[in-house]
This record gives structure tokens, C-alpha cells and sequence, in this order.
């Protein structure tokens, strides 16, 4: 018998339900900031990933509303038509200059980013080696190529030399990884793994997603930040839609690369232009950033403060580095529990489990923002303890 819809899409969901993964998101009732309201209630934000304040940022409002009122609301057609606006052109060169890279291109989302560059340089033949603990567009990229795909333990360069040496090929070689790890909040080793890649002439892929407008002088990433600036064995790939606070992504590095992007790549050859509004705000957003250094100082100046008075509450933030700050629950069960506590206590932060992250580390994930003041972290601190203590993580 043919699967009706409704039998389909019920049966999904029940299994969703009783696994424990149905999401049911929160709504926020206003504009993403530090200090917002969720579902109703007034809290201390520490879900977004609104690094630099940017999502809802005088300043970048102010030039999005101006491309809006002078280019429109739609670009009206896909970049390779008719869809491609000088302000288009000026941002991608704006990025380049900032990323010190001999070209980069726009595109929709960090998502489309890495099916579009991964799907157009990798060919059957080549070999690409992928950081375990990748990022999901990452992994959806990899599968639209016919390349040899290995994947080396997280963050393990003496891993990834070893399939190097046992995969030989005349074909490309490309590393893959991610900057920084958006559930730990580590740092890629760049200086190991582009040493390791360069030893056996691979290229380097950063996804810069978490790293961007975070890592390195003024933000410009990662990879910045290891000091291998202008690099042609490099590229750096990320979003526009985390500390940049508007939506999309982007591709720097070579000088051919962008071009071969604009004919090859099919999320861009294939979907509308971003619109004007939002080049506007992005084009604001990396000149803020340089314009006001006082964002990174308070982004990381917080950082330092949210985690080591985490460490002297008792949490364990599973030795993170970056903005992103994890606290260890171990079972899921703990982790959503006292998700929904802190919550309570005009917190929001978000519990995650398995497979979202490995078995026996449940977390709740933080994210410090440069928008935060200190008596909103002191209030999530003060919940953290009070919540910690009740469900004994903390003693
Ligand atoms: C968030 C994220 C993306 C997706 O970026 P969007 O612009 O939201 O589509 C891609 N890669 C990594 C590593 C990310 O963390």
C-alpha cells in the first residue's frame, strides 16, 4: 500500500518525540540582543550568535535602511544574470581587503558556502580529509563531490599525516576544517595542520563560521589570527550570518577562485542575489568592527570573565577558548533540565545532547556576546549557581 502523507510525516514525528529530539524553538518577541524577551519572559540572552551586537546595531540598521530605500527590496535576479548590484561587488571587494585575499565572493548562507565551494573544486580523483567533528554543511558539501573522502580525528594533525601518507594522489588534496568548533569552542591547530598539509602540497579549508568577526585583529578570523594572512594554499570560507549579524556567506583566497565560483558553483549560479538591505548592513558591519575597537575588547574581556567565573562556581567549560562556552551536564536529561531552571531564572541558554554532540556530554552552550554587561552575565552566574547547585553539578 502506497504511504499517505499524514502516515509519513506522523510516523517521523512520533519517532522524533520519542527519541527526545522533537525541537520546539523559543520565539523571541523582539530583536535579538543581549537582553531580550523569549516566549514572554524577560531574559539574559546567552543562545545567539550575535558576537559583536551586530543584529540589532544602530549603525548598520542605518545603512541597511539606506541600500533599502536607494537599491530596493530584492536584487531581482541570480548574480550571473542580472542580479548583480555594484553594492554587491563593492562588499566582496570590502572582504577581500579585510581578509588581506586575493579575491572573494557573496553568497546566500555559510551553508550554500560549502556545498557550493567544496561541490565546484572537487573532482573524482581528488582526495579531501575532514576534521571529525565538521560542521553539517561541511558534510553535506562532501557529499555532493566524487572526491576520495577520509576523515581525520578532531583537531589531530599526526591523524591527518597519516592518511596524507596512505592516500597518494596526483589529483587536488584538500584539508577541511573548522576554525573555531562550534560545540566545544576550540581552536582549529592551523599552525600544525597547514604545516602537515603543505609538507604533502594540500590545500587548506578553513570554515571560519565561529571564528569570523571573533578570532584575529579586528575579526578577520582564524586564520588571521595563526598568522598565515595571504596565503594561495588557503581558503577561507564562513558566514556573514554570526558576528557579522546579517545573513550569508563567503569564499576568500585565490585570485581565480572567485571567478571559478561565479561559473561553477551552484548554489550561486542558481539562487536569487542577496538583498540590498542586507549588503548594506554587512558592509557597515566590517567597518564597525574597525572603526570601534571597543567591540572585540568588551566581546573578549566578557569571555574571560563568564569562564573563569564559571571554573570558580565548580562548572567544567570543557576547556574552551572562544567566546563559545560550554557547560558540562553529562546526560541529556540534566542538561535540558537545567536549561529549562535557568530559564526560570530569566536565563536562556540551550541544552544539547546526543547526536548533536557525543554521548555523556550533554551541555548547555553559552554564548558571550561584546553586548553584554556585566550585571547581565553576573545575573546568568548567579542563576548557573542556584540552578547547579539543585541539580548537584556543583556542591
Ligand atoms: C553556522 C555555521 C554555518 C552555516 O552558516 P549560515 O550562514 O548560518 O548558513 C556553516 N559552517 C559552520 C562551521 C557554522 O558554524
Amino acid at each position: 500500500m502506497t504511504t499517505s502523507l499524514s502516515g509519513r510525516l506522523s510516523a517521523e514525528l512520533s519517532n522524533l518525540r520519542s527519541s527526545g529530539l522533537l525541537i520546539k524553538p523559543r520565539v523571541l518577541d523582539g530583536a535579538n540582543r543581549a537582553r531580550t524577551r523569549v516566549d514572554g519572559r524577560e531574559v539574559v540572552n546567552l543562545a545567539s550568535n550575535n558576537y559583536l551586537g551586530f543584529a540589532d546595531h544602530p549603525r548598520l540598521k542605518e545603512k541597511a535602511a539606506a541600500y533599502l530605500r536607494e537599491w530596493g527590496v530584492g536584487a531581482g535576479a541570480v548574480r550571473t544574470i542580472a542580479g548583480t548590484l555594484r553594492i554587491h561587488e563593492e562588499l566582496e571587494q570590502q572582504l577581500a581587503a579585510f581578509k588581506h585575499t586575493g579575491s572573494a565572493l557573496v553568497l546566500h548562507s555559510g551553508f550554500t558556502t560549502n556545498q557550493g565551494v567544496l561541490g565546484t573544486l572537487l573532482k573524482e580523483g581528488d582526495l579531501v580529509i575532514s576534521d571529525a567533528l565538521n560542521h553539517a554543511s561541511i558534510i553535506d558539501g562532501l557529499r555532493l563531490t566524487k572526491a576520495t573522502k577520509k576523515v581525520y580525528k578532531h583537531a589531530d594533525a599526526d591523524d591527518l599525516e597519516r592518511l596524507l601518507q596512505e592516500n597518494e594522489t596526483d589529483g587536488l588534496k584538500l584539508v577541511v576544517t573548522d576554525g573555531v568548533f562550534s560545540m566545544d569552542g576550540d581552536l582549529a591547530p592551523l599552525d600544525k595542520l597547514i604545516a602537515v598539509a603543505r609538507k604533502y602540497g594540500a590545500v587548506t579549508y578553513v570554515d571560519d563560521a565561529h571564528g569570523s568577526g571573533v578570532m584575529g585583529k579586528d575579526g578577520r578570523g582564524t586564520v588571521h589570527h595563526f598568522g598565515f594572512e595571504n596565503a594561495d594554499d588557503v581558503i577561507q570560507v564562513g558566514t556573514l550570518s554570526k558576528a557579522w549579524g546579517g545573513v550569508g556567506g563567503y569564499a576568500a583566497g585565490h585570485a581565480d577562485l572567485r571567478e571559478l565560483l561565479i561559473n561553477r558553483a551552484r548554489p550561486y549560479l542558481f539562487s536569487t542575489a542577496q538583498p540590498p538591505a542586507v549588503v548594506g548592513g554587512l558592509v557597515a558591519a566590517i567597518e564597525e568592527v574597525q572603526r570601534d575597537p571597543s567591540l572585540m575588547r568588551r566581546l573578549w574581556d566578557n569571555t574571560h570573565y563568564f569562564k573563569a567565573e564559571l571554573s570558580r562556581l565548580g562548572f567544567d567549560t570543557m576547556g574552551s577558548v572562544t567566546p563559545i562556552t560550554p557547560v558540562l551536564f553529562g546526560e541529556p536529561e540534566a542538561a535540558f533540565e537545567a536549561s529549562r531552571l535557568l530559564f526560570e531564572e530569566g536565563v536562556f541558554a540551550v541544552g544539547l545532547g546526543f547526536p548533536t554532540v557525543p554521548r555523556g556530554s550533554a551541555r548547555i552552550r553559552n554564548i558571550v556576546t561584546a553586548e553584554h554587561t556585566r550585571a547581565d552575565l553576573d545575573q546568568a552566574l548567579e542563576a548557573y549557581d542556584k540552578v547547579g547547585r539543585k541539580l548537584k553539578i556543583v556542591g
